[in-house]
């Protein structure tokens, strides 16, 4: 089962994208299909900043919620937006497994919470966050991430980060770019 790791500047994933059809492949996780319109969101999210990339001469995987193989690449970003049964009781977050990555976590939130208006929570708030599945499939140099942009459930949250799709994709190749400099 165990194929050689393929080899890219960075893995871009679309969080939840592809499922449910994808969950029958690895029925050891939980088939999260996201927060409602969540799933319609990152694949926007991620193939904008893998344009962005790629135009730069960057090579990415882009790849969806599940996907098979193991990846090393500088930078991985798992793109996801939070949901809370609480409306506006979440915001914009970041995961990260091993310290590793916690620079590549400080560098985001950098970039991000100066523009982000709402509440930013603290790293790996919830075990979720840090015991993402998809940190296994990755050995990222510069770090790897799962970022939530924002809470989709809290309507002010979902009124501001609707317009701006394409810009955070546009923000996350910057920051990858920045973070493999
Ligand atoms: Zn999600």
């Amino acid at each position: 089962m165990q194929s050689a790791p393929v080899t890219a500047d960075f893995l871009i994933s679309a969080g939840h994208e592809g499922r449910p059809e994808s969950c029958a492949r690895f029925p050891e996780r939980r088939c999260n299909l996201g927060a409602p319109g969540e799933r319609e969101w990152t694949p926007i999210v991620a193939d904008e900043a893998t344009r962005v990339l790629r135009g730069a001469g960057y090579s990415v995987a882009r790849e969806p919620a599940d996907f098979d193989g193991h990846y090393m690449v500088r930078g991985a970003v798992f793109i996801h937006f939070d949901g809370s049964p609480e409306p506006c009781s979440s915001g914009a977050s970041i995961g990260y497994h091993t310290a590793a990555s916690a620079r590549a976590a400080h560098l985001w939130r950098s970039m991000y919470a100066s523009e982000f208006p709402f509440r930013f929570q603290p790293d790996n708030f919830t075990k979720n966050l840090q015991d993402y599945y998809g940190f296994r499939q990755v050995d990222a140099s510069q770090g790897a991430l799962v970022i939530e942009l924002g809470e989709i459930t809290c309507p002010a949250q979902r009124a501001w980060l609707a317009p701006r799709l394409l810009d955070l994709g546009q923000r996350i190749a910057q920051f990858l770019e920045a973070l493999a400099a």
